[in-house]
């Protein structure tokens, strides 16, 4: 996997500092103390105006359908259609997964392998019968046989505010491997360039100080026993009508 960030709104805290202070924010407050600010109680739209665009390579076609699912950024993916495909790299998911072996041996890999061996041969002979009578056919129909393992590129363009929500879903430990190693590279790059919007961006559990996961936070979360679940937030606040709350200012 490669991530490589091609471009980024150049000045960002000050461009976030003054779009938030047209909103009202006080003159005397610096600007990175209205960046944190803007982060901490999430008054998040302000942070839409920082704009990066990564370089993301030799990922696996599986996790492109994840990042796909990010709807508030841009995408654009290398073709199968328009490209040749021929001994095509992939993804060995065991790879993200290292203490598997120590439980189950080597034999999950050699098959794993041989299939992606085998999808290479069965890629390049439908293609050579087709191309015979149609290079662009040939393209067409011989990627059916590609695995989504196989490796693929991306040119992601995100904002900083759809950013923290990728990162907060994706490096939390039920994110698919493959995909928490992605959003742990995209954060290194960002701490680096916006330390004021990023550091203090984790799993949502970490960010938001409460984790959303409730039955369903896995026992290797590292969080477990320092914050709480959403639900056992809610058992101790008490709150029984919520209806008598609502109207409190009227
Ligand atoms: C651990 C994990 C497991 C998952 N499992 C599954 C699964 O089994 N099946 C599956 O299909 N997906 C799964 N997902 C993907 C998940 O449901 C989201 O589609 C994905 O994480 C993108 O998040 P998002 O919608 O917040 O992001 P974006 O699409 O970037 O949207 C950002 C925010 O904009 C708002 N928004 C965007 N579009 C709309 C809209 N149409 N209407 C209203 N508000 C909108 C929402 O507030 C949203 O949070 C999983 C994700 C994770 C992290």
């Amino acid at each position: 996997m490669k991530v490589k960030l091609l471009r980024v709104t150049d000045d960002g805290v000050n461009l976030v500092a003054n779009s938030a202070r047209v909103s009202g924010v006080p003159e005397s407050m610096d600007e990175k103390s209205i960046v944190r600010m803007i982060v901490e109680n999430d008054y998040s739209s302000a942070l839409e105006h920082i704009v990066f665009t990564f370089d993301i390579s030799d990922i696996s076609i599986a996790i492109s359908r994840e990042l796909l699912e990010h709807r508030i950024a841009s995408h654009t993916a290398r073709s199968t259609r328009y490209n040749i495909e021929e001994g095509f790299g992939f993804v060995n998911p065991l790879e993200y997964i290292p203490e598997i072996e120590t439980i189950v041996g080597k034999d999950a890999e050699k098959e794993f392998l041989k299939a992606m061996e085998d999808a290479r041969k069965h890629y390049i002979r439908i293609y050579r019968i087709l191309e015979k009578y149609s290079n662009s056919i040939a393209k067409e129909v011989a990627r059916y046989v590609l695995p989504v393992a196989a490796h693929t590129h991306y040119v992601w363009t995100v904002n900083a505010r759809s950013l923290i929500n990728f990162l907060m879903l994706r490096l939390c430990v039920r994110a698919a491997p493959e995909m928490r190693e992605l959003a742990k590279k995209i954060r290194e790059i960002v701490v680096e360039i916006y330390p004021e919007i990023f550091s203090g961006i984790g799993c949502r559990g970490y960010t938001l100080g409460i984790c959303p996961e409730n039955e369903a936070r896995p026992k290797n979360c590292p969080y477990r026993k320092l914050i709480k679940t959403k639900k056992e937030v809610k058992k101790q606040t008490k709150i029984r009508d919520i209806s008598k709350d609502l109207y409190h200012y009227l």
